[in-house]
């Protein structure tokens, strides 16, 4: 490979809104066989709004949305964002005192007027010893069939309610997705949400596999295990939980919309965030190292 032909292959790279990290780069993303796709900001906008709120029996629905807002107002997750807006806009939160953000989990805030409070992921309120009861985890499963995310929401001893986000899929995800698998990739779906969830959001742009409920070192894990088996793998993601992996992948490619650690971690950047431009890198390195052999 001539440097020179490498640095068009970059150059050409940049005009068309990539960015590769160096000319190097070139060659892992033609090699690339499979490619894991983050849900959250990367196939979905990962703009959420708050989509419904159910309460538990006898909880009132304000208090409910006021506790959650305050606890995730520490939060720059986009759920927990979501969630907070939707409560400021019914009035002034209550102060937390203090936070802890378990990874891909939740929060846990202790909330002034209340006490601990707990929103995320069924497991972490388990984790933290709150019960849910069979009404609330039927509404829970209800919201999740119709692709939503949904946190349970809960203190003293017991889940409260639940509030369900909902965030749209990327217009040209499905397009973008064709467009990889006509590429020879194969495309897998990759989550920290739930399997019943990402199953709704896969089927709505053509992605037949997907790894769901995974924390951000499951993401890693997922990596490394197609790794194993000989594939090449790329990785395309926008969050903090996908720096590892991004960094882990052959190919880690990061949303120009997303967050910092996501482009500081992978080696091509999409500048406006869309995912036709995964496809079109793949098929300029392949011109470019055509070009020079
Ligand atoms: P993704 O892989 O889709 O980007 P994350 O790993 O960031 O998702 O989060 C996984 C799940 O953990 C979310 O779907 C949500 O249920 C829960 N979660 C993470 N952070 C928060 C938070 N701050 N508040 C509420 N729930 C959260
Ligand atoms: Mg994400």
């Amino acid at each position: 490979a001539t440097p020179t032909a490498l640095l068009v292959g970059t150059g050409r790279g940049a005009q068309l809104g990539i960015v590769i990290k160096g000319p190097e780069v070139l060659e892992a993303t033609r090699d690339v066989d499979v490619v894991l796709l983050d849900k959250t900001g990367t196939v979905t906008e990962g703009r959420m709004t708050v989509v419904s709120v159910v309460p538990a029996a006898g909880v009132d629905e304000g208090e409910l949305v006021r506790y959650a807002g305050a606890a995730e107002a520490g939060s720059s997750h986009p759920v927990a964002q979501a969630v907070a807006a939707h409560a400021r806009d019914a009035g002034p939160l209550p102060d937390v005192t203090a936070l802890r953000e378990p990874a891909g989990q939740g929060v846990v805030a202790e909330v002034v007027g209340v006490g601990t409070v707990v929103v995320g992921r069924a497991d972490l309120l388990s984790a933290e010893g709150l019960t849910v009861d069979a009404g609330l985890a039927a509404a829970f499963t209800t919201e999740q069939e119709q692709g939503r995310t949904v946190v349970l929401v809960g203190w003293s001893g017991q889940a409260r309610g639940l509030v369900a986000v909902a965030d749209t899929v990327r217009p040209s995800s499905a397009e973008a997705v064709r467009r990889l698998v006509a590429l020879g990739l194969r495309p897998v779906l990759l989550t920290g949400d739930t399997a019943r969830t990402a199953a709704t959001v896969a089927n709505e742009v053509g992605i037949d596999e997907v790894v769901a409920d995974v924390r951000p070192e499951g993401k890693v894990d997922a990596v490394r295990r197609l790794q194993a088996e000989g594939r090449r793998v790329a990785m395309v993601g926008d969050g903090v939980n996908d720096a590892a992996a991004l960094a882990q992948a052959d190919l880690g490619i990061a949303m120009g919309t997303g967050t910092d650690a996501a482009i500081e971690a992978a080696d091509l950047t999409l500048v406006r965030g869309d995912l036709l431009q995964a496809a079109d890198a793949v098929r300029l390195a392949r011109a470019t190292l055509r070009t020079i052999r």
